[in-house]
């Protein structure tokens, strides 16, 4: 049992700082010093969640450092950022040594495997909320922005979609538990960031944006960034385990184009780089599916498998829509 804030860093979080060269100092001083290597930019994002919001309350602790790790590298992974370092503001309304302990190793686990060191961070008492930021490195001129498409870019996906979706379905007790149960409850708790193919696609890929709201709302914000549209293909749309049943049993398709949490990659690419996305997209395990096309009228189409337009009522989750 640790005892007060300072036991509390020392014992659970000063480990996870990593012996990387470019940490001149971590967890303990004012501040971290930090060498970033000259010549590429520093890409910062960060992420929060908090309990009733973003998870139910007597969520898994492990599954919490896992995801709020990785969905702040996910958005390195969008930018084609290298992963290097992380803090961690953290609100906690009792110290619980089985928590705490459960989820530092959550974290540490998945920093261990991108190499990202925990350089700082916070430690309050308050309602339970985790904030990381996250710093990567990608050369200024290679990173994903979303404002590059162009008309007759192709559309891709990482990976699957709507199997995080449909895993927030089961454990709501709203849809019948298929089968695969164990790798639908990853999906949702445990995404993998797709850093490895954010990076190999510097000087490839035109945009790029992960999915957490939902593809059509996520491939929307690259179609505003960069002044046009985009037109999907429902039958082309890689989906998950136990989704395709999904769909058959509801005709309904929301899971693979409005759920979020999937942080799955959505890129566009140049037609004339297609051979070196896929050349790339070969070495990744999940792959990657083309979906669409970019094209010059606005807003994001989606045609159904007879070739008919579908209509997108999926905007995305907007935290603020009820204001
Ligand atoms: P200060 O009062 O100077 O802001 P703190 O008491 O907040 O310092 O933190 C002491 C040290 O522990 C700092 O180096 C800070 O970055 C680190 N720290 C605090 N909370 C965490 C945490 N949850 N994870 C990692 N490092 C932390
Ligand atoms: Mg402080």
């Amino acid at each position: 049992m640790v005892s007060g804030e300072f036991d509390l860093i020392e014992t659970y979080f000063a480990g996870l700082t990593r012996p990387r060269a470019d940490v001149l100092l971590g967890v303990g001083d004012d501040c971290a010093l930090l060498a970033p290597p000259v010549g590429q930019a520093l890409a910062v994002s960060i992420d929060t969640l908090v309990e009733g919001r973003h998870f139910a309350p007597g969520a898994d602790a492990f599954g919490l450092g896992h995801k709020a790790l990785a969905v702040n590298l996910s958005d390195l992974a969008a930018m084609g950022a290298e992963a290097a370092w992380f803090t961690l503001a953290l609100s906690l309304p009792r110290i619980d040594d089985a928590w705490l302990s459960g989820f530092s190793r959550g974290l540490a686990t998945l920093a261990e495997r991108h190499g990202v060191g925990l350089v700082g961070g916070d430690t309050t008492r308050g309602p339970l909320t985790i904030t990381i930021q996250v710093h990567g490195f990608v050369p200024p001129a290679e990173a994903l922005r979303r404002g590059g498409a162009r008309p007759g870019d192709l559309v891709y996906v990482t990976g699957t979609l709507g199997a995080a979706g449909l895993a927030l379905l089961v454990r709501q007790g709203l849809y019948a538990a298929p089968e695969h149960l164990g790798e639908l409850f990853d999906r949702l708790d445990r995404p993998e960031p797709r850093i490895e193919a954010g990076c190999a696609l510097r000087g490839i890929a035109s945009a790029a944006i992960d999915v957490s709201d939902g593809l059509a709302a996520d491939l929307g914000h690259i179609c505003r960034a960069s002044g046009v549209g985009a037109t999907l293909y429902l039958d082309q749309l890689p989906c998950g385990p136990g989704v395709r049943e999904y769909i058959a049993e509801s005709g309904d398709w929301h899971l693979p184009l409005g759920a979020g949490d999937d942080y799955e990659l959505c890129v566009c690419v140049p037609a004339d780089r297609q051979g070196d996305f896929e050349h790339a997209a070969a070495r990744w395990g999940h792959g990657a599916t083309w979906v669409g096309t970019i094209d010059a009228r606005p807003g994001v189409r989606v045609i159904d498998p007879e070739g008919g337009a579908v209509a997108v009522g999926a905007a995305g989750f907007d935290h603020f829509a009820d204001n």
